[in-house]
């Protein structure tokens, strides 16, 4: 049966169910608000669970580090907010100096997050390294280290946003598009091919076609879906906690219980836009996994079962678009999170709350604004 004609009233349309939308969608919800989330494929189909799950203040953009720091404390008490914690672990997260060239970055950067009035960068030595990283390689002379990051499992911890969202009465429509958007009156009404929903207020949560909704109201951010590759081992006898970067290279590396180890950290295949399909880069995985040897031995003789991209939309400068529309009244951008928006997914659904039931938040998120490159030939650099 067509749903094509059918009209649905709403206090906010949330367009996107990957972790932002969810979140939203939950602090909302919690504010006695009825919201809806609209999604095109399933809730976490993109970014929310092809992510590696890094719950990483580490080495964040300082406009993102306030956020960060309020979005590590949710983390830790995911479980009192949602009945669930997403499987978050508090394993630390430590970023490997491989030179001494590298420690001296380590000691710039801790000394400039202390500037900023934070202390959770922490320089540690090589003795320092080995106690919390046994299995490094010999050639590595200390590092950074943030305790009370981890990880979570990505699908979870979306699942969980959105089961208690749907508990205190948000509703969740699947296979939903988001064809077009118009103003009627005080309200917004937002075309799917199941139906119009309307709502005073519209959350544009996209992830990487965040920019084509943010179209559709009169904004134009600039936004480019980026394909970042990721590779798990088979199981192997547990020698890692915490989640390792490095500082010189592009590596994320982190074991599971299950003990799979799970390897990203940045390298890119390509994803087409339109059909949403995404190709692997064999040449650059194979550089991902000889970083990985060199600087963990012991994953030399490793077996790699998987390989996935996920698509992520990515801006100019390397943070996202939180906050309202400058082209249209009560709409809330959130989106293009440039590959580390997981760890931010609880607080930037708390500051959307805000934002629509208070009409400000007490988080800086100025830097953040949808129109900060008007006017300007600002593009996302090739990755
Ligand atoms: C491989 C990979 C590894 C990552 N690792 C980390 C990490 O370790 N730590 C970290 O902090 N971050 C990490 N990230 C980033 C993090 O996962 C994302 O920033 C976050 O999941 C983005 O969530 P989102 O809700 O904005 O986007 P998404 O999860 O992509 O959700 C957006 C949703 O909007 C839907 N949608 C789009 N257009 C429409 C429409 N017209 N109508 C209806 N629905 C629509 C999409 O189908 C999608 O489900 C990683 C990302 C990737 C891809």
């Amino acid at each position: 049966m067509s749903t094509a004609g059918t009209v649905h009233d709403f206090d906010v349309v949330i367009i996107g169910g990957g972790l932002h939308g969810c979140s939203a969608a939950y602090h909302l919800a919690q504010a006695k608000l009825k919201p809806v989330v609209l999604e095109k494929h399933v809730v976490a189909r993109h970014a929310s669970s092809a992510s590696a799950g890094g719950v990483r203040r580490l080495g964040r953009d300082p406009a993102e580090i306030p956020l960060a720091v309020a979005s590590i404390e949710m983390w830790h008490s995911m479980r009192d907010m949602l009945g669930d914690d997403g499987e978050f672990r508090a394993t630390g997260q430590v970023r490997v100096a491989e030179n001494a060239a590298e420690l001296q970055k380590c000691e710039e950067r801790a000394a400039r997050v202390r500037a900023l009035g934070y202390d959770h960068e922490v320089v540690i030595d090589r003795k320092e390294l080995r106690r919390l990283v046994p299995q490094v390689a010999e050639h590595c002379v200390g590092g950074l280290h943030t305790a009370r990051d981890g990880y979570a499992f990505p699908f979870k911890a979306t699942t969980a946003f959105r089961l208690k969202a749907e508990e205190l009465g948000a509703v969740v429509k699947e296979g939903t598009k988001v064809e077009a958007i118009e103003r009627s009156g005080e309200r917004w009404v937002v075309r799917t091919n199941h139906g119009q929903f309307r709502a005073p207020v519209l959350v544009n949560a996209a992830g990487a076609w965040g920019a084509e909704i943010a179209r559709m109201v009169g904004d134009d951010p600039v936004e480019e879906p980026v394909a970042l590759m990721m590779m798990v081992s088979g199981r192997m006898p547990h020698f890692l906690d915490p989640t390792v970067g490095c500082m010189g290279r592009k590596l994320s590396f982190k074991q599971m219980r299950a003990g799979t180890v799970v390897i990203g950290g940045g390298h890119v295949g390509t994803v087409d836009r339109e059909t949403e399909l995404t190709e692997l880069d064999f040449r650059k995985l194979a550089l991902s996994a000889r970083t990985v040897s060199a600087v963990f031995p012991i994953m030399k003789d490793a077996t790699l079962v998987r390989c996935w991209a996920g698509v992520e939309g990515f801006t100019p400068d390397d943070i996202p678009y939180i906050g309202p529309s400058k082209a249209a009244p009560n709409v809330f951008h959130s989106f293009g999170f440039c590959g580390h928006g997981f760890q931010l997914g609880p607080v930037v659904g708390s500051i959307t709350a805000q934002l629509v039931t208070q009409g400000k938040t007490n988080l800086p998120i100025e830097p953040f604004r949808i129109d900060r490159f008007a006017g300007k030939d600002a593009r996302v650099p090739a990755h």
